[in-house]
């Protein structure tokens, strides 16, 4: 595991708040919805496609924030634009960046609401971690998300809006004559679900933002690059495959009901054998390669070896890949991390089963960015602001 001792770089910007009423945002609008959005507005149902194609490509391609940018629009239409549309992304209020280059973003949305963003450099790609909601309504026992409680589901425009600061900070939009493809820059390559919030508990406006972000004429990132993870909301399980495409991974976290129940409460609405059933399919409809099990290590909860023989039991016949995600510890979390000797032996049996088990190093630690963390140490640093101690 990598200690990290050294500073912290954190630039706080001070960044008014706009309110959610007022003009139409065309940030997370589907094509479809904003097409009939421009012919509202007054553009010829004839014109419609082509100035959503133009418009589209100025929000997606170019990242331009500005109507008065887009030239190839005629001067009388950019000002009809203005005056009843908006380009608007979640403001961005702090940036950290971790001595192993993880990024943590805390970006302000509607409403005066905070969520972060995550951004995890590797060698071969770049992924970014967003979120779905503020907050969660489920109360997984060793998530500190689960303990705050559900404030609202992100609207497309700030789930999509998080893929658009996040490029705009690593200064990742094409310059005139360069494609975004194999041309560009590539340094977000990948999305995951993985933040604040169950994203199927947000569905479509987590669909309508996955689907801007794979559309081709902008974003143009792959369904194999984006994994959306869940606590297991099986009735959704069918309609990811087939509304989004995109890659799953479930929070699995045990073998038994018994401890799936006590760490992951949604388990008493759908067990381990709905939940299974409902996974067996999911490769199949969504044409994706594996289905990720993510596992926490939790010391004597869940880490025997008796549980790694269960876990490969369970999941025969499965195409899948299973995730072992040492427990990242929060004040006064009810559990500890297992132990490096565990989680390797865990791993083994794993792995002699045929799985990949890849370990989940900790990245960020410094800026707590890890998984479960979210939002924590954001609060506690506000409360050491207001001088209220942590
Ligand atoms: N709500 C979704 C996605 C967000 S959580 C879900 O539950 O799948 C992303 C992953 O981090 C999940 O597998 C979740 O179980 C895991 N996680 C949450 N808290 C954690 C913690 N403190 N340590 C390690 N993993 C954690
Ligand atoms: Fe919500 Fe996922 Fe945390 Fe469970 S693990 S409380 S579903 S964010």
């Amino acid at each position: 595991m990598t200690e990290i001792t050294a500073p912290i770089t954190q630039d706080v910007h001070t960044i008014p708040r706009k309110l959610p009423d007022g003009p139409v945002n065309l940030i997370g609008l589907t094509r479809p919805q904003m097409r009939d959005a421009l012919i509202a507005a007054g553009t010829p149902e004839k014109q419609a496609k082509m100035r959503v194609n133009q418009l589209w490509q100025w929000l997606y391609h170019w990242g331009v924030r500005d109507f008065a940018a887009m030239t190839n629009l005629a001067k009388d239409y950019r000002a009809m634009l203005a005056a009843t549309f908006v380009i608007e992304v979640p403001q961005v209020v702090t940036r950290q960046v971790s001595t192993d280059g993880t990024r943590k973003y805390l970006v302000r949305i509607a409403g005066g609401h905070e969520v972060e963003v995550v951004y995890i450099p590797e060698e071969d790609r770049g992924t970014l971690c967003i979120s779905s909601q503020v907050g969660c309504t489920l109360t997984c026992s060793f998530c500190h998300t689960g303990t705050q409680k559900l404030v609202r589901n992100l609207t497309p425009a700030e789930i999509v809006g998080q893929i658009l600061i996040a490029r705009d900070d690593l200064g990742q939009w094409p310059e005139p004559g360069q494609g975004t493809g194999e041309n560009g820059p590539r340094l977000l390559s990948n999305i995951v679900l993985m933040g604040m919030g169950e994203p199927l508990y947000n569905f479509e406006h987590v669909r309508d933002a996955m689907k801007i972000a794979m559309d081709g004429e902008g974003i143009a990132l792959s369904r194999r690059r984006i994994t959306l993870s869940t606590s297991g909301v099986v009735p959704e399980i069918a309609r990811t495959a087939q509304e989004i495409g995109c890659q799953l991974a479930v929070s699995f976290h045990a073998t038994t009901d018994e401890v799936r129940d006590r760490l992951v409460p949604i388990n008493k609405k759908w067990n381990i054998e709905a939940l299974l059933a409902a996974l067996r399919d999911y490769p199949k409809v969504s044409n994706s390669e594996r289905i990720t099990f993510e596992y926490v290590m939790l010391d004597g909860v869940n880490d025997t070896d008796a549980d790694a023989h269960r876990l490969v039991r369970l999941i025969e016949g499965i195409p899948a890949k299973i995730n072992l995600i040492p427990f990242n510890e929060w004040p006064g979390a009810p559990y500890k991390r297992s132990s490096g000797n565990r989680i390797h032996a865990f791993a083994d049996i794993i792995y002699k089963a045929g799985y990949a088990s890849p370990v989940r190093k900790p990245r960020g630690e410094d800026i707590m960015a890890a998984c479960g963390q979210l939002k924590s140490e954001t609060e506690r640093v506000r409360r050491v602001r207001k001088g209220e101690g942590v």
